[in-house]
């Protein structure tokens, strides 16, 4: 029998699980991941904002594995060693493998900014989402004891696809955030910080600049062209333009950080050819140092042959890659060729909170209320492919009406 170890259940992780177990060779499969749940990381942000409930996001991985063909195994992975084919579990014993998955996901990046690990709250896993809404609701409470509109202010550093978006559930969430503190819905300050003056690179000009009109539009104070140089307690320290003595601050009792995300950080204790935690892998999704390891999702590097660039890490280029390993493993077992890595989008949708969204559905540019049905449409394929229908009937997005 060969033995497939696939590492993480995220996006990538579970659409392989998914193909695997769909297969008919002689094949079984263990999977790891530190949590006993899957999360959707693409909802975090509404999770961090409080406009959607951390159940809502997840579910349990044993929903989706058969137990006549695959293990799981709660832990986290600390090592892999290629050469001898093993991975390192925390209080597991080794792992061998015939072919090993590594979908490991993302982690933030500080990109080494002073004070970001210890002022500013990160958002990659469903916990620290959690955290940034318990942390809101506290200092909504601390303003109702010292009235210091300190308390009340946000700070979202970095307006990526991640940080536009969240500053976009905040908004929505500014209501709710309101009515902890006993203030009028305007008195929540939310600003954001970001180096560059174009915002979301991904989208024509004209699309972006819709996006952030409706932000600044809703109160949001965008600073932008403003490269963040520290974060000290309760302040963002930037550099204004490109004039070193040019400096300026911004406080908030809450800041967040959205500037970047890496790889996992197992890439690089583990030695792979690894910029940044992501592996450039051959055109089949293999390791260029090992045939039998698959390396899919955010830690994967895929060339895009039109731009002549990496593809972005996206939830639906991970879903699409974790489907490809699982087929080229299936190939590999019949001693038959592998296939190449191709990617088609769906469409890339930013929301704007609930109701509101924008982006492109193949080139037709969509915005507004339809742009946001699109958004859920995507949101939801993605779960029927990573939890099946069940899930999607349980969790899905069908509040198209409201
Ligand atoms: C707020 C936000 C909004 C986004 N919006 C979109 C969007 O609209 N559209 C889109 O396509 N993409 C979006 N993305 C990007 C998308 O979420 C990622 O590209 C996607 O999650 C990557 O999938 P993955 O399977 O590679 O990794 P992940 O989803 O990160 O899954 C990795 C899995 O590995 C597990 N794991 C990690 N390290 C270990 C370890 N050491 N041991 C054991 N288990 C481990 C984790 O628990 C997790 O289950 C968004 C991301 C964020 C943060």
């Amino acid at each position: 029998m060969t033995e497939v170890v696939i590492l993480g259940a995220g996006y990538a992780g579970l659409r392989t699980l998914g193909a695997l177990q769909k297969s008919k060779e002689d094949i079984h499969v263990t999977l790891v991941d530190r949590n006993e749940y899957h999360y959707e990381a693409a909802d975090l942000h509404e999770v961090a904002a409080g406009t959607q409930e951390r159940e809502r996001i997840l579910f349990n991985i044993s929903d989706v594995v058969d137990p006549d063909k695959t293990t799981f195994i709660q832990g986290t992975v600390v090592n892999i060693d290629r050469e001898q084919k093993t991975v390192k579990v925390t209080n597991q014993p080794e792992l061998r493998y015939d072919y090993l998955v590594v979908a490991l996901g993302f982690v933030s990046e500080s990109f080494g900014i002073p004070g970001v690990d210890e002022n500013a709250l990160s958002m990659v896993d469903v916990d620290q989402a959690v955290g940034i809404r318990e942390h809101l609701e506290k200092q909504m409470n601390e303003y109702t004891r010292t009235q210091d509109e300190e308390y009340l202010k946000i700070i979202v550093c970095g307006m990526g696809f991640t940080g536009f978006e969240l500053v976009g559930a905040l908004v929505e969430a500014r209501p709710q955030l309101a009515k902890l503190a006993g203030v009028s819905a305007d008195k929540i300050k939310i600003a954001s910080v970001e180096a560059s003056t174009r915002l979301l690179p991904m989208f024509p000009e004209k699309l972006a600049d819709y996006g952030s009109k409706h932000l600044a539009d809703w109160g949001v104070e965008m600073l932008t062209g403003k490269r963040i140089l520290e974060i000290k307690p309760d302040t963002v320290v930037y550099q204004n333009g490109d004039d070193e003595n040019d400096r300026g601050e911004v406080t908030a009792k809450t800041i967040i950080w959205t500037t970047g995300v890496r790889g996992s950080k197992v890439m690089t204790d583990a030695g792979f050819s690894e910029k940044r935690g992501r592996v450039m892998v051959n055109k089949d999704l293999t390791d260029p140092d090992y045939d039998n390891v698959f390396i899919v999702g955010d830690v994967a590097a895929a060339m895009d042959e039109d731009s002549g660039r990496p593809y972005p890490t996206t939830a639906q280029i991970s879903l699409v890659m974790g489907h490809l390993a699982a087929e080229n493993i299936i190939h590999k077992v019949n001693n038959e060729a592998t296939k190449e890595f191709t990617f088609k989008s769906l469409g890339t949708v930013a929301s704007i909170g609930n109701t509101h969204a924008f982006g492109l559905v193949g080139k037709t540019a969509v915005k507004g209320y339809a742009a946001s049905v699109a958004k859920k449409g995507i949101m939801d394929k993605s779960l029927l492919e990573t939890g099946g229908m069940k899930e999607v009937l349980s969790k899905g997005r069908f509040d198209f009406y409201h």
